[in-house]
């Protein structure tokens, strides 16, 4: 009991959402786990149901870059938007100007 082993292997640490025993798994199964999210199921080692749920980093990424997108997107017609009104605004106080200029003479 209580021995250690040593090997060349990367090993990702899962803690069990039902009975949080700590449990190591090589890191290619992880990897594949966390793509097939819902539909990659496993066990800890007293048996609990394990999967795991929500999005994966490339998916997080993709949703924040999607985001990002959008937001610029939403930027640049807020831009087109303030010069279109510069442009009116603009022509409005011309208009202004020569009827002052008329009532002047
Ligand atoms: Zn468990």
């Amino acid at each position: 009991m209580g021995k250690y082993f040593v090997a060349n292997q990367t090993m990702v640490t899962i803690e069990c959402c039902n009975c949080h025993i700590l449990f190591a798994v090589p890191e290619e199964f992880n990897d594949q786990q966390l793509k097939l999210r819902e539909e990659g199921i496993f066990y800890c080692p007293k048996g609990h149901y394990q999967h795991y749920v929500g999005l994966s980093k490339e998916e997080k990424l993709k949703h924040q870059l999607s985001n990002a997108q959008s937001c610029c997107v939403e930027f640049e017609q807020k831009t087109a938007q303030l010069e279109r009104k510069t442009i009116a605004l603009r022509g409005h106080l011309t208009r202004k100007k020569k009827l002052l200029e008329e009532i002047r003479g």
